[in-house]
């Protein structure tokens, strides 16, 4: 079914009071609102409403047994969902609000539409002032998922929000580019596994918890680890519509790896290896320099959503480096490219004949 959307376009630092009280009225009314987080765009609902819970399922695609994030005011609100141990939020209290996902067991208050029917509940208190009004002025729990149609990349900038969801949601909050440009990290306080890494790194959660989370295969992206202990992660993922391939060797020989493709690949990577192909045929997206790893991670998603509106037959994107943020941004890229990587044109070769 269309519906109308209206799309408000805000400073995320400093968003007006317009925007907040639309967003306000249609999370009471029951409906949902997309809208900017620090880490992605968001598809919320009131999470105390199985009916408009539901509908986020509906109009995202998404499996119904792939459980939802709550956002929270604060840790007081958290508490009202889930049980905490006291240590615990001695260490949430340093971290929130901010990019870490935690997995507790839930004080049967959310409808099994949020929790997927499991006695587990993940809650993020988010640092982004737009959501934060809302929650503040509604007094309600928002449970939302990354505002993307399921199995396709994340928005990371009001621009690709829109293009997934203009007449399909009433009210579409335009903030402009996300701060971090990746998910938040799930951790399950319960295991202390890293469930899904994010934005809140490993070496982050060592600091605030005094311990070492498991990371793990499912944490690695692996496709065949425990993944009933987090269901969503079992499905495709973060997907452009082209082939996707992960260049896992020396940059200093992409030139000549593509070289024979040209016309039909695009590469996406740093600026430095950007220009190694110029000269070439090969069609790129510079995701910014090279030392900055936040910077390109930012752009990850976005090149991912552009790659689909080129003219070539498939992508080859350059690794990141395998710890900090870039750690989060390797199981994305394992996702998106269904875990096809290559070091050279004999392996190149190989994945391009099977497409
Ligand atoms: P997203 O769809 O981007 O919002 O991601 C939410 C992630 O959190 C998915 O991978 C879910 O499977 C995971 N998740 C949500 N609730 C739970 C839960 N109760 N237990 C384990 N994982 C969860
Ligand atoms: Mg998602």
């Amino acid at each position: 079914m269309k519906v109308k959307t209206q799309v408000y376009r805000i400073d995320s630092g400093k968003p007006s009071e317009k925007a907040v009280n639309a967003a306000s009225e249609a999370i009471i009314d029951g409906k949902l609102v997309v809208f900017p987080t620090e880490t992605v765009y968001g598809i919320g609902a009131n999470a105390f409403s199985d009916a408009a819970c539901r509908e986020i399922y509906i109009v995202k695609g998404r499996a119904p047994d792939n459980p939802l994030i709550v956002h929270v005011y604060g840790i007081e609100e958290a508490l009202r969902l889930g049980r905490f141990r006291n240590r615990d939020i001695c260490a949430l209290e340093k971290v929130w609000p901010g990019p870490l996902t935690v997995i507790v067991n839930g004080r049967g208050v959310l409808p099994d539409s949020v929790t997927a029917g499991l006695d587990s509940v993940a809650i993020r208190c988010p640092d982004s002032s737009f959501i934060r009004k809302v929650m503040k002025k509604t007094a309600l729990p928002i449970a939302a998922p990354s505002a993307n149609i399921s199995t396709k990349p994340s928005s990371t900038k009001g621009e690709h929000a829109i293009g997934y969801f203009k007449g399909k949601v009433p009210v579409i909050i335009d903030g402009g580019e996300s701060d971090y440009g990746i998910e938040s990290t799930v951790l399950d306080l319960r295991s202390f596994r890293v469930l899904r890494p994010g934005a809140f790194t490993v070496e982050q959660i060592e600091h605030a918890f005094g311990r070492k989370p498991i990371l793990g295969r499912l944490a690695e992206g692996s496709r065949s680890a425990a993944t009933m202990i987090s269901p969503g992660t079992k499905y495709r993922h973060y997907s452009p519509e082209k082939p996707l391939f992960v260049y896992e060797g020396g940059i200093g020989s992409i030139n000549g790896i593509l070289g024979k493709f040209a016309g039909r690949a695009a590469f996406i990577g740093s600026d430095e290896s950007c220009r190694l192909l110029r000269g070439s045929q090969v069609k790129t997206i510079s995701l910014g320099p090279s030392r900055s790893i936040r910077k390109r991670v930012h752009r990850m998603f976005g090149s991912l959503i552009e790659l689909d509106s080129m003219d070539v037959s498939f992508g080859v994107i350059e690794s990141f480096p395998k710890d900090g943020i870039g750690y989060a941004a390797m199981n994305r890229l394992k996702k998106a490219s269904d875990h096809r990587s290559f070091k050279d044109s004999e392996g190149l070769q190989k994945l391009v004949r099977n497409i």
